[in-house]
């Protein structure tokens, strides 16, 4: 469907889940994709297995919360071609009550979700703006829009994920680069996989998704290849929610749904 032969992806946070999985996308669509991401390990791993035929694919070990780190990362990067699409990805959510947010928590989080993002969208868009040409797509989160318990400091760096994406957006649109954030809802990933057990999965899906489940890597992952393609040429500055409709307004109350449809299938 797409075709992204001649084009060059950088993608942060690429190792492991949603990441990953856009990685694989691009690469079937035939991408020329570069990882960064801070887990050597999982990073290698990633490499090897998306690697397979003629892929072009390359990891490069990097905190994006670092700028001087990410300002030499995507000097090699854009050593191997020019970045056409940066995919700003990598991400944390340490889960802790609002009293108990500690500084460090809060500093870390805003450090790699806000900060890191911000580091990343610079230095590329430094090589960027002379050729006149770029796509940066954000990773927000359902939890930049609407507030989640347990996540003040998350859902304060996705907000700004946002906002900064739009400024991107209307600042460098003259320039020839378009920016768009993208807000997913629940989404099984490594990033939860040791917090959520699958019953307690289930029931978040029952109570609050109107499609009564959570989402998987390969529904999130085509909107990317989407926005960053020559259909998307006139989309700039937009936030696009992928939550099975959980930000659409309250999730019906079951007893209510059944008695309007009381003879739909189970
Ligand atoms: P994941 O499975 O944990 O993968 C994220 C990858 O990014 C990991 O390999 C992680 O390494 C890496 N990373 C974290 N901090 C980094 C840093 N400072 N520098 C470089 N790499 C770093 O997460 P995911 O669930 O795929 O989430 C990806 C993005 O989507 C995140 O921004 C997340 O906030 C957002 N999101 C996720 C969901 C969801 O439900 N999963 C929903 C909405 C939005 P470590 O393992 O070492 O941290």
């Amino acid at each position: 469907m797409f075709n992204y032969s001649d084009k060059h992806i950088l993608i942060t946070g690429g190792a492991k889940g949603i990441g990953r999985e856009i990685a694989r996308q691009f690469l079937v669509a035939g991408g020329q994709v570069s990882l960064v991401d801070r887990d050597e390990a999982a990073l290698q791993q990633t490499v090897l297995d998306l690697a397979q035929g003629d892929q072009q694919i390359k990891g490069f070990v990097a905190d994006i919360s670092d700028q001087q780190e990410v300002e030499d990362t995507i000097r090699q990067v854009e050593q191997q071609a020019p970045i056409d699409v940066v995919i700003n990805n990598a991400g944390i959510c340490p889960i802790k009550s609002f009293m108990e947010i500690d500084a460090d928590t809060w500093q870390q989080t805003l450090d790699v979700n806000l900060s890191g993002t911000f580091y990343v969208c610079q230095a590329v868009a430094r090589y960027m703006i002379p050729r006149k040409r770029g796509v940066i797509l954000n990773m927000s989160s359902k939890n930049g829009l609407d507030a989640e318990l347990g996540h003040a400091h998350y859902n304060a760096s996705k907000a700004g994920v946002i906002l900064l994406t739009k400024t991107i957006a209307i600042e460098l649109a003259h320039l020839g680069i378009r920016a768009n954030a993208i807000c997913p809802g629940y989404i099984r990933t490594p990033l939860n996989y040791e917090v959520d057990s699958p019953e307690f999965v289930q029931q978040f899906a029952e109570r609050y998704v109107p499609i009564e489940r959570v989402g998987k890597v390969q529904e999130i992952a085509p909107i990317f290849l989407f926005l960053a393609s020559e259909g998307a040429t006139y989309i700039n500055g937009q936030t696009f929610v992928l939550d099975g409709g959980q930000l659409a307004g309250q999730k019906p109350w079951p007893t209510l749904l059944k008695a309007m449809y009381p003879s739909a299938p189970k």
